[in-house]
Parts: structure tokens; C-alpha cells; sequence
């Protein structure tokens, strides 16, 4: 490359990076970026963003993975009812509450809820699990249930439920649909909007590498999150299920995982920003990796032993003693001369 059109090139990349808005464009430039030294300079201004906008703290969730048991049969998703090979557990509602309190005995101020959509729990038993975490734990409850009844979130919220995680998956709405045989992206983002609207702090974001995905798609994915005006946004890669019908599609690439968590931060400033599971699935530095490019949340896995292996999303999914990798999380944190928060991270949107 000429060196004046190498100085151009530089010149329109670092004026992108410092734009206070973006357009599609923008976006799908710094998502293509392709040169080792630019990608540094992306993930540079990244890291660079969060501490502004969220500074050195990383937020600790604490996740208990309830139940299995699915009665919607995503494609790229292990739990999804048609996958007759999937061992089904429910903890009870009893184990759900002893599980929060080993989670706050870590000191640990968030508990996730999660399950696949699973009608059994009726609306009374999520409402007296999250009265009695409240009650025994000073600690934030997300839910992450899918889609319920709009009177459910309603009760959940006045039960003292503080948040929830319903992820768009893709704004894509032909993607959408041809990944979820009876659900449709525009429900998906009235439950978002409704939830935001009793004054849920929501969470969303996108599964990267679908099959059929663009650039443009992953563009279209953060401005969404920007839209939706998201307290938290996920953006992790898809990783195959040998269970499911996507079984031989091959997993997000590592780096597009990075650099659409990069701009996703720039963009979206003070959104709270998981490094995923799925992420330290792809790669074993993969939680260290997110931390340096954006993130600023991890979720530790809570799920009793005797379950965890059976919540198979997808294959390889890491497993791990929660204790032990908590206090292992710490350390990580501090060297990189971060720190593990002590409160309970709420969002960080000034509306809350
Ligand atoms: N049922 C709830 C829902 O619909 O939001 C929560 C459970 S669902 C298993 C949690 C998340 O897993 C989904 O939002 C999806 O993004 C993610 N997921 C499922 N299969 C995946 C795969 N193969 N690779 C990466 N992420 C996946």
C-alpha cells in the first residue's frame, strides 16, 4: 500500500473510532476490519470506552441453570424440545432457593435464574422463588425464562425481580424465522419492549455466526441493542450442538466474536457486556479476552454438579467448581488491573 493512501486509510479509521454516533456503515467498516494493527487499535478504543463509560469493575452473576426441559425447538439450540437424546432435570424449588444462597455466600450480588421455557414453574412458584432470595439474600435477581406471559413479568417485577435476559438472537427477521418454527422476532421484541416498560433493566443481544448471517445482519444486532436501549447486551458465538439440525455448521469465528463485542461497546458505551460461557467455550482465554475488549461481566455457573453436564446448549460447554473459579476469576481480574465489584452492579443507565 502507497504511503499516502496507508495515512488515508488510518485517518478515517481513527476518525470512525472517535464519532460519538454510528451509522450502519460505520459499523460494518470496523466489523471488516481486517489488518492485525487496526483490530489493536479497535480493541484499544474499546477498552478505552468501558472504562469511561463503566469503569475498571467487572460484575460477578452468579447463574443457576433450573431446568432443561424446553417447550420451544430452536434449531441451533441443544435444549429444544425435538432433541430426544437431552437427559431432562428440573431442580426444585427448594434447591433453586439453597443454590441463590451458596451463590451470595460467595459474595456474589447477582443470581440468574435460567431455564429453558418451561411452563411448569407456574407464575406462584417463580414469584415465591424470588420473594425468598429476597428475603435471605441482599443480592439482584435476573430472570431469564423466555417468553411469559406479560402478566407474569408484571407479578415477577412486584415480587422484586430486577431484571431480565431475553436475547434477540438476530434481527434478522428471515433468519429469525427460519431458525424458530413458532416464534416470530416481532414477539420477541414486544416482550423486550414491555419489559423495559415495568422497569425491568433488559438484556438482549445476538448469537454470532448463524447460518446466512452478513455483516450488515451483526450491524443491524448492536444498533438493535441501541434501540432497545438495552441495560445489558450478550453478543456470543454460536457454537454447534451435535443434537441439533446445525450440528455441522462450523462455530462463530473467533475474531468476528471480538471485534462485534469491541464495537458493540463502542457503540453502546455503558451497557453492561458479559464475556460469555460460549465465549471461553471457543477458546480457553476466552473470559480473559472479552475483559480486554469491552466486557465487563462474567456469569459464573452455579448449577449443582449432578445437573450441569445435562444443560447441553451446545457441546464442550466448560464445567467447572464455582468456588474454586470464582476465587480464580479474582486473581485474573486484579492482575489485569481490573477489580471484582462489590455491589450489585445494577445498570448502569442513568433512567434506573
Ligand atoms: N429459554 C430462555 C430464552 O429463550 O431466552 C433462556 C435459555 S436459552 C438456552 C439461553 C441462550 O442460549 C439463548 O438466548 C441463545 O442465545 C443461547 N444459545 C442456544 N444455543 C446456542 C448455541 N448453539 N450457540 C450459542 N448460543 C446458544
Amino acid at each position: 500500500m502507497k504511503l499516502d493512501t496507508h495515512i488515508a486509510n488510518d485517518k478515517y479509521l481513527s476518525d470512525v473510532l472517535n464519532k460519538s454516533e454510528f451509522e450502519r456503515d460505520d459499523i460494518t467498516y470496523l466489523l471488516e476490519l481486517s489488518d492485525k494493527n487496526d483490530i489493536q487499535l479497535l480493541y484499544k478504543k474499546a477498552d478505552e470506552v468501558r472504562k469511561e463509560f463503566c469503569g475498571d469493575e467487572v460484575h460477578l452473576r452468579g447463574i443457576i441453570e433450573f431446568s432443561n426441559f424446553c417447550e420451544q425447538d430452536c434449531v441451533y439450540c441443544g435444549l429444544r424440545k425435538s432433541n430426544d437424546k437431552l437427559e431432562r432435570y428440573r431442580l426444585s424449588v427448594d434447591e433453586i432457593i439453597d443454590t441463590a444462597k451458596k451463590i451470595y455466600s460467595a459474595g456474589i450480588k447477582t443470581v440468574v435464574l435460567q431455564s429453558g421455557e418451561d411452563s411448569h414453574y407456574t407464575k406462584e412458584d417463580i414469584t415465591h422463588i424470588i420473594k425468598a432470595i429476597k428475603d435471605s439474600c441482599d443480592v439482584a435477581i435476573t430472570l431469564s425464562l423466555g417468553e411469559r406471559s406479560f402478566d407474569e413479568y408484571d407479578e415477577w417485577k412486584t415480587a422484586g425481580a430486577d431484571r431480565y435476559l431475553l436475547k434477540h438472537e438476530t434481527a434478522n427477521e428471515k433468519i429469525y424465522s427460519a431458525l424458530h418454527s413458532k416464534q416470530k422476532l416481532e414477539e420477541r421484541l414486544a416482550h423486550l419492549k414491555y419489559l423495559k416498560s415495568i422497569g425491568f433493566q433488559a438484556g438482549s443481544g445476538n448469537i454470532i455466526g448463524l447460518p446466512k448471517q452478513t455483516i450488515e445482519d451483526i450491524a443491524d444486532d448492536i444498533l438493535l441493542c441501541k434501540e432497545l436501549d438495552c441495560d445489558m447486551c450478550s453478543f456470543s458465538p454460536f457454537i454447534p450442538s451435535p443434537e441439533t439440525p446445525l450440528k455441522n455448521i462450523s462455530p462463530a469465528d473467533l475474531k468476528l466474536t471480538l471485534k462485534t463485542m469491541a464495537v458493540g461497546r463502542i457503540v453502546l458505551k455503558n451497557a453492561h457486556i458479559p464475556a460469555t460461557t460460549a465465549l471461553s467455550t471457543l477458546t480457553p482465554e476466552g473470559r480473559k479476552l472479552g475483559l480486554t475488549v469491552g466486557a465487563n461481566v462474567i456469569m459464573p455457573n452455579f448449577t449443582p454438579d449432578e445437573y450441569k453436564d445435562k444443560y447441553r446448549i451446545y457441546a464442550n460447554k466448560k464445567t467447572y467448581d464455582p468456588i474454586k473459579y470464582v476465587e480464580e476469576l479474582k486473581k485474573m481480574i486484579n492482575s489485569m488491573g481490573r477489580k471484582v465489584s462489590e455491589d450489585k452492579g445494577h445498570s448502569l443507565k442513568k433512567n434506573i
